[in-house]
């Protein structure tokens, strides 16, 4: 048993998509699906990969556009945080609001989840972490030694808490208390950008690391 993954950067935004398997059984689940879905098809037609559902990190178009497609070809379920329901099903008047793009009409979610909830992959078990700020329903995966931090953490950053139902308290508590009690030696996988660890952004995100800005209270 072996736990892998893949990353497709897609869309304007170079957002990561990740697939995440275990090998021998070629189990394996979507985590966002930004857009560019042949690409990540190619991916999983690759490898042959059996895909059980696409789980977003939060509900902004750059996470999910690809979801229609995906499901329409892998016969798979698609799964939100409820509390961010709202962003998706306003996604297009958002979208159009903030950015000033047009974009399709959003999946319809086919389930939930939420905090302390398992996914099955392969035998692994992915934990879900509620970490609201970036948007009320921004969620991280956990698995083993792997965190997939969507928009709340990256490599010497943090995600926007501009938009709509942002909140940058959130978002630093979402950080201190439930990322960065996690093993200083986690892999952690953000929504755009280059992977970092847990030991490093403690150490030195400028924002909500030792000497953040954010940190100070
Ligand atoms: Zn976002
Ligand atoms: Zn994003």
């Amino acid at each position: 048993m072996a736990l892998k993954y893949v990353t497709n950067a897609v869309g304007m935004l170079l957002s990561n998509s990740y697939i995440l398997y275990e090998e021998s059984s070629k189990e394996a689940i979507i985590i966002d699906a930004g857009d560019d879905a042949w690409r990540i098809l190619e991916s999983i037609h690759e490898r042959r990969l059996k895909v059980k559902g696409i789980y977003v990190t939060h509900c902004h178009f750059d996470h999910v556009l690809a979801v229609n497609d995906l499901r329409e070809s892998l016969g798979c379920e698609f799964y939100i945080h409820p509390s961010d329901l709202e962003i998706l099903t306003s996604l297009r008047e958002h979208t159009r609001m903030f950015l000033g793009i047009e974009v399709p009409d959003p999946p319809k979610a086919d389930g939930y989840v939420n905090e302390g909830d398992f996914i099955e992959v392969g035998g692994y078990r992915v934990s879900v972490l509620h970490t609201p700020g970036h948007s009320p329903g921004s969620v991280c995966y956990h698995v083993e030694n792997i965190l997939f931090s969507g928009d709340t953490l990256f490599r010497a950053s943090i995600g926007r808490t501009d938009g709509p139902g942002g909140d940058p308290r959130k978002i630093v508590e979402s950080i201190h208390k439930k990322l960065f009690t996690l093993p200083e030696d986690t892999h952690v996988l953000p929504g755009h950008g280059p992977a970092t660890s847990i030991g490093y952004e403690k150490e030195h995100n400028p924002f909500v690391g030792r000497n953040g800005i954010m940190s100070r209270t």
